[in-house]
């Protein structure tokens, strides 16, 4: 088999590699990139979910996510320094911040991306930075609340407005005009779940 046949060890990918590689160009890029992202995300989890309470975010399993993420993120990035350290006879990282952790993989990407495993560290990567993104994306749009719908009979999160539109909609697509909003948001979250316990109980 010459290197002309060979293709991406990323299993969404059939791009032919250059020539000794394991990863084409184009999966090599996408893993640098989410590689990188890493950082910011794990910290995305940290101090706004799984560290200092977030009042924002009332989803406990968005939390649970965000402690599972972080604890991953150091497991996987670890084991793959690991193997770098063990294979290549190199110093490993400065400390076992993720920081560190992954300036170290960094600078060893274009061998891991030789490696026979380049195609699991391809999809462990990415799946670490699909997982955080989804806390964090999670966290935001749970943070876009402002209140809950007036409604008698509803009583869901009113969310925060796209730029430039005029009203704010509840989840039930109740529409609240500027004149309604501070009364929207001066409303204790949480409060309509009682209230709406109290509406069922009279109905
Ligand atoms: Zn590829
Ligand atoms: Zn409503």
């Amino acid at each position: 088999m010459g290197d002309a046949e060979a293709v991406c060890d990323s299993p969404v990918c059939a791009r032919p590699v250059n020539a000794g590689f394991r990863l084409c160009g184009q999966c090599r890029q996408v893993l640098g990139r989410e590689l990188l992202s890493l950082p910011g995300l794990h910290r995305g989890c940290g101090t706004r979910l799984g560290g200092q309470r977030d009042p924002g975010v009332r989803d406990s399993g968005v939390r649970q996510e965000a402690v599972r993420v972080r604890a991953d993120v150091v497991d996987v990035l670890g084991s793959w320094c690991g193997l770098v350290v063990g294979e290549r006879g190199t110093v490993g990282p400065g400390s076992p911040a993720v920081e560190d952790l992954v300036v170290f993989l960094d600078m060893n990407l274009a061998w891991l991306a030789s490696h026979d495993a380049a195609g699991d560290f391809h999809a462990e990567v990415g799946e670490l930075a699909e997982a955080g993104r989804l806390v964090v994306d999670h966290a935001a749009r749970e943070r876009d609340v402002l209140g809950c719908c007036q409604r008698p009979d509803c009583g869901q999160d009113v969310r925060a407005a796209d730029p430039g539109e005029r009203v704010v909609r509840c989840d039930g697509g109740h529409e609240w005009g500027p004149e309604a909003w501070l009364a929207l948001s001066s409303k204790p979250r949480g409060g309509h779940r009682s209230r709406r316990r109290r509406a069922e109980r009279k109905g």
